[in-house]
């Protein structure tokens, strides 16, 4: 349960849904009402939605957002639910909006590389679909199979290629949107280059789904690139993987993925997936690129001698594209293999990439410090690296006493080496009370009032993210 007092007249507006908008799918039974309370954070406090509409068409959400503002029922938008900051989970007697039937991709652009389409479609689906006319999006979240655009639209999500293409915000060139007072609003479209005005679609990506809910993006897409060439190296240490971030980023390698590993998360990994992977090592880096002919091959070349001189104990190419394959589709199953050791919980902490080595020597110390067990993995290229605790599933309350200790010293850690408390998740409501402590005062009172400015009635997903 959340706790908080249920707002509205929620009575009212399931009345006036079923009369004005007869053909919605409206969800009221508890069961299924239930299956939207949580998303990834599972040991959150969340609410129970009043219901749950499944629109298809932009009309149908422009309706809803009046409804709710007229009946005072906040909105809670939500894709596939996969978060992990708590922001699409469920406000007791508020309408979660689920966007997972408005999935159409609406026109693929050969011409001027873009797609447009609905924001319920999966990223993967979506990559599938532009694949097939030789055409690439770029961001794509480990939870990729699962995640919708919409949902990345919310978080500006990244992922594994990110590190080269740019995160979901840099794919973005035109947003529909509608605002807290139902008014419908297009923002950009296929300009590549565009200024006119402030830039508010930078400012509703990432915005958690508290400032507007999107019903249609056109997205940038890129010729697909050639097949990639892949490593992977293991260290003795830690530290010396993290040299080996740094290096490479010094060395001007421009690679595709830079994902780490460490130990913990190398054996959960294997356990899982037997992909032979070096259990003794005590990191991986597993890195690629895709440049086009024999670039591709000539930068991994060139990735070998900085990873051995940061001390990589080996170097392994992979030999074909499925075994790349299967490497890269372990390193995204990293969170899920975790699972199987106990409870896990994803932290999502980013540092300027030459602290990579300080921030690793931080976690390490910190797990020992709360005697907690900790695997981290992450995109290692953005100085964005995933530590997840795993507390034994027995324990119960020390154990989370303890997780609870570690995770505000992990953030201490984050922001003491110029970094953030979260590089890719958002804030949501997992990590609010660091905000302040990040952005300072004045930054979270100019949030405040952007939010104040465009949902004066606190329609949209109240009490995350401020
Ligand atoms: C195993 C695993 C791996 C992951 N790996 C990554 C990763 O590599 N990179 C990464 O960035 N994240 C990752 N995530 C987190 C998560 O998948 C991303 O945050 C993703 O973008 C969420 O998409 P979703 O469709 O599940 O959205 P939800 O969780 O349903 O919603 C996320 C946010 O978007 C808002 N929202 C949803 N739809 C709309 C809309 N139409 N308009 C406005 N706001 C909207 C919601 O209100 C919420 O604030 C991972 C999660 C898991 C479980």
């Amino acid at each position: 349960m959340s706790g908080a007092p249920v707002r509205g007249d929620g009575p009212g507006l399931l009345r006036a849904i079923e009369s004005r908008l007869p053909g919605l799918r409206l969800l009221v039974d508890e069961g299924d009402r239930e299956a939207y309370r949580r998303d990834e954070t599972a040991y959150l406090p969340a609410g129970l939605p009043l219901a749950v509409a499944l629109p298809v068409e932009t009309a149908q959400v422009v309706a809803l957002v009046r409804l709710c503002g007229e009946f005072d029922v906040p909105i809670v938008p939500r894709g596939a639910g996969t978060g992990l900051s708590g922001a699409a989970a469920g406000i007791e007697g508020a309408l979660t909006i689920a966007f997972t039937r408005m999935d159409r991709i609406l026109e693929i652009d050969g011409e001027n590389l873009t797609v447009t389409t609905q924001p319920g479609i999966i990223n993967a689906r979506l990559k599938a679909a532009v694949g097939e006319r030789g055409l690439f999006y770029a961001p794509d979240p480990a939870s990729y199979e699962q995640c919708t655009i919409g949902g990345n639209l919310g978080t500006n999500a990244g992922g594994l290629c990110c590190v080269k293409y740019g995160v979901t915000r840099d794919a973005v060139l035109g947003l529909e949107v509608v605002m807290a007072d139902g008014t419908l609003l297009r923002l950009g479209g296929k300009n590549v280059k565009d200024v006119a005005g402030y830039g508010l679609i930078p400012l509703l990506v990432g915005s958690q789904g508290t400032l507007g809910i999107v019903t249609e993006a056109t997205l940038r897409l890129r010729p697909a690139p050639p097949p990639r060439s892949t490593l992977i190296a293991f260290f003795p240490s830690l530290d010396a993987a993290g040299r080996a971030v740094a290096g490479l980023t010094a060395a001007g390698l421009g690679p595709v993925t830079l994902e780490l590993m460490d130990r913990y998360t190398i054996r959960a990994v294997d356990e899982v997936h037997r992909l032979g992977l070096d259990r003794e090592a005590a990191a991986m880096l597993l890195v690629e690129s895709d440049l086009p002919g024999t670039a591709a091959v000539a930068e991994m070349d060139a990735a070998v001698p900085v990873c051995e001189e940061s001390g990589a104990t080996s170097v392994i190419r992979a030999q074909d594209p499925q075994e790349a394959d299967w490497l890269r589709q372990g390193r995204r199953l990293a969170y899920r293999a975790l699972e199987h050791l106990g409870v896990a919980r994803m932290e999502d902490v980013g540092v300027p990439r030459s602290r990579i080595p300080e921030m690793l020597a931080e976690i390490e110390a910190i797990a020992v410090r709360n005697r907690i067990a900790v695997g981290t993995f992450g995109h290692a290229g953005d100085g964005n690296l995933h530590p997840t605790f795993v507390l034994d599933r027995d324990e119960g309350d020390p154990a989370v006493v303890r997780l609870d200790a570690a995770r505000g010293e992990l953030y201490e850690a984050a922001l003491r080496l110029g970094g953030t408390v979260t590089g890719e998740h958002g804030i949501g409501v997992a990590r609010r009370d660091w905000l302040v402590r990040q952005r300072g005062p004045e930054a979270v009172e100019v949030m405040r009032s952007i939010k104040r400015a465009l949902d004066p009635r606190d329609l949209f997903n109240p009490g995350r993210m401020l």
